[in-house]
């Protein structure tokens, strides 16, 4: 069955893409835990981040860096934090939160 995040790469459901690629997206997360809080998936569907081929990961580790800047330079932030949860959606996929303090990330 299609995750939701397959719906949203074949736009079925809407989101707030930042960019995208053949391979990867990277859109806005609908709850966000900061402003600018953005999700970058591969297109591939694939559960867990670490059972990517190691093409598709490391593609998908340089596509969330090029977005990190992109957020960095639009979002008043100290840095642009990265996280790996899965518990909720399993589709890949790479939490980037832009952050100023400690409890930006109370997860
Ligand atoms: P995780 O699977 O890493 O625990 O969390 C999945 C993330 O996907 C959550 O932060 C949640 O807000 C986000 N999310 C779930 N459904 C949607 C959706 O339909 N659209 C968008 N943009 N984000 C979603």
């Amino acid at each position: 069955m299609a995750t939701i995040f397959n719906k949203i790469i074949s736009g079925e459901i809407p989101s707030y893409k930042i960019a995208e690629s053949n391979d990867y997206l990277a859109f806005l997360d609908i709850n966000p835990l900061a402003e600018g809080h953005v999700l970058v998936i591969p297109k591939i569907e694939v559960d867990n981040l670490f059972d990517l081929d190691d093409a598709t990961y490391t593609g998908l580790q340089m596509f969330a860096k090029i977005v990190a800047h992109g957020i960095k330079r639009s979002v008043p932030c100290i840095k642009v934090g990265v996280a790996v949860i899965g518990l909720e959606v399993p589709h890949a996929h790479i939490h980037l939160i832009p952050v100023n303090q400690v409890s930006d990330m109370n997860f």
